[in-house]
């Protein structure tokens, strides 16, 4: 499809930390005049509220003269006051003021200020300062945390620490050990070019998208796709900035180098000797990590295929087969599995292509078009890739054939029996650690279209999975939401993701779309299955369906909160963990908060109550 360009093209990586590489300037250019063409919404408009929206318990002669100080510590031109209309941007554009995929209204998440820290020792001076002043604060790395909040603070008028704009060094890359040492700002397109261009042959392990920080995502334990997709499992050792401004490094980098230098070990050994204490890190407001190590995985043969299925009830027998093989590890990575549904939408093409009728897009509409479609009329469409040389590679694709096999019907397909625009296609390079943009094309689906993100770990079975599935068909009929199911599955569970596309000009759709979460939240956990990650809003709901034994979870998440973070300042209400100064003043969100602001209530506690 050809796209006459009407936007500025995207920033480019080489001369923007947040960029695009120039083997992608073509396809960024064409995704963003496709997906922005469609926009209804103005760019911005004017903001309702009073600006900027003043941190908690601060008036404005406190705030100014607060950030006058901050200005005064890093300098004039690294402190911007939010003050000037929102604007939703795109994905290489995206804004650091708010949440670009704003599910509430777009001003009921917004920082007061943004600020960008240039080394360790100025990130230890913002926690200080905010300690001064009791004003929240709130990190992000490059903040294309998309679909789970953004860059947007869970409290508004707390202040954003942007620690990707200046602190984005690859610090080393240690070929032979094969793992790096990284600051918040690299992306994955940056770390995969920086790794090309010194020819080593180390692969990354990218997300769906590539622009989202290696660190950021590791730390909120996302997952990419080749071996080394489990990004937490993969890092070792960190630096934090703990919440009193104190510096700490945690596995065997506690432990001093020769000569005040790095622990040789600090990247080759995780725990390191006494508690394990990275994993309190991971979706956590306990600290601002400044430094990570990653591992790299040594390049080898890859091939990557689908297999078809012809029947919706395929289902479970799907998933019954699946777990031997992963458990086995014969399935090379974190496959995944889609419904025939997201054939259409990774076309690129609008939802409004196939169907202009109200409501879901029927089963038999959706039929008649992947009919058209390379992989025809199916069901379920199952994503795979194994590794290592071609003889072992043809070995692991027969065995997988012949346990599919026994599904009537079933069919394996190779990129080469696809046409170069196919899904497959871009499989192929995230499979092999090559990070692209091509995911973005969902969000042709609907003009002005956002998402938001359902992920409940369902256990790798074929009746477990056909709850969840129920669950989930039923509530996105009873409101009225196109299903998109992706199973990303291992041997033991699978995170069931649900992406709901909706349209940020759309009241309804907004409310329909959290209607949807708060009830699928709800009675996934009363079938005993939760969640692994979600979005801000809905981190309260989620955090409070892991309540076994009076909550003890949760209180000793606060325990370690209120001992290192007496104030309150990093990242209140972060994973349902509310500092004591905020606990039960009315900032949780547990009903039909997220339904009532998008009717003006606004988020947080309200005075005239
Ligand atoms: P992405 O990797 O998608 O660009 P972000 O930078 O938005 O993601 O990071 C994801 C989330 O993790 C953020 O919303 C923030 O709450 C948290 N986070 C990101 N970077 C840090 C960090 N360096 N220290 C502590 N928390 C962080």
């Amino acid at each position: 499809m050809s796209t006459s360009s009407t936007f500025p093209p995207p920033p480019a990586l080489s001369s923007h930390h947040s960029g695009l590489p120039e083997r992608l300037a073509e396809i960024g250019i064409e995704t963003k005049n496709r997906l922005l063409s469609k926009r209804t919404l103005p760019e911005s408009v004017a903001r309702q509220q009073n600006v900027p929206r003043l941190p908690p318990d601060t008036n404005r002669v406190e705030f100014d003269q607060a950030i006058d100080e901050l200005k005064q510590i890093l300098g004039e031109e690294h402190v911007a006051v939010n003050d000037k209309p929102l604007v939703d941007g795109w994905y290489m554009e995206h804004p650091n003021t708010h949440d670009a995929f704003h599910i509430a209204l777009q001003e009921d998440l917004v920082s007061s200020a943004v600020v960008y820290p240039g080394t360790v020792g100025e990130v230890q001076d913002i926690v200080r300062w905010a300690n001064k002043h009791k004003i929240p604060i709130y990190p992000i790395s490059m903040g294309r945390n998309i679909g789970y909040g953004g860059t947007a603070p869970r409290v508004s008028g707390s202040v954003v620490i942007d620690l990707g704009k200046r602190m984005n060094r690859i610090l080393n890359i240690d070929a032979e050990n094969a793992s790096c040492l990284l600051e918040p700002g690299v992306s994955y397109f940056a770390l995969y070019e920086e790794v090309q261009r010194r020819k080593l042959p180390l692969w990354i392990d990218t997300p769906d998208v590539g622009g989202g920080s290696v660190l950021g995502n590791a730390i909120d334990r996302g997952v990419g796709y080749t071996p080394y997709g489990d990004h937490f499992a993969n890092h070792c050792g960190l630096e934090i900035v703990l919440p009193n401004g104190e510096l700490l490094r945690t596995g065997m980098g506690a432990l001093p180098g020769k000569d005040g230098g790095d622990n040789p070990t600090w990247q080759s050994f995780q725990p390191a000797y006494g508690p394990y204490s990275d994993g309190i890190f991971s979706q956590s407001n306990f600290g601002i990590v400044v430094r990570m190590g990653m591992w790299l995985m040594p390049e080898t043969g890859h091939q990557s295929y689908l297999i078809t299925f012809p029947r919706d009830e395929d289902f479970p027998d799907i998933v019954e087969i699946i777990r031997p093989l992963a458990q086995q590890r014969i399935l090379g990575n974190i496959p995944q599995l889609r419904h025939v549904i997201q054939e259409l939408a990774t076309t690129a093409r609008p939802k409004s292509d196939f169907y202009d009728g109200i409501g879901p897009i029927p089963r038999d509409i959706i039929r008649e078009h992947a009919s058209s479609l390379p992989v025809g009329d199916v069901s379920w469409v199952f994503y795979g890739t194994q590794y290592g040389d071609a003889a072992s590679i043809a070995t692991q694709l027969d065995s997988i054939r012949a346990a599919f096999s026994k599904i009537a019907g079933a069919k394996m397909l190779l990129p080469g029996d696809l046409p170069p625009s196919h899904y497959l296609q871009s499989r192929v390079s995230v499979c092999s650690g090559v990070p692209v943009l091509k995911e973005l094309d969902w969000l042709n689906w609907v003009p002005n279209a956002a998402h938001l993100f359902f992920s409940p770990i369902v256990p790798t079975r074929g009746k477990d999975a056909q709850v969840v599935h129920e669950i989930v068909v039923r509530l996105h009929a009873k409101y009225g939401i196109d299903l998109f199911p992706t199973l990303c599955v291992a041997g033991r569970e699978m995170h069931y993701i649900v992406n709901i596309v909706y349209d940020r000009s759309s009241l309804d759709e907004k409310r329909r779309a959290a209607v949807l979460m708060r009830e699928m939240i709800a009675e996934t956990a009363a079938e005993g299955y939760g969640e692994y990650r979600t979005h801000i809003l809905f981190a309260d709901m989620v955090a409070g369906t892991y309540n076994w034994g009076n909550n003890a979870l949760m209180r000793f998440n606060e325990t370690i909160k209120d001992a290192l973070d007496p104030n309150g300042i990093l990242a209140p209400g972060r994973n349902g963990i509310w500092p004591k100064r905020f606990r039960g003043k009315g900032w949780e969100i547990t009903g039909t908060e997220v339904e009532d602001a998008l009717e003006g209530k606004g988020i947080g506690p309200r005075p005239d109550l």
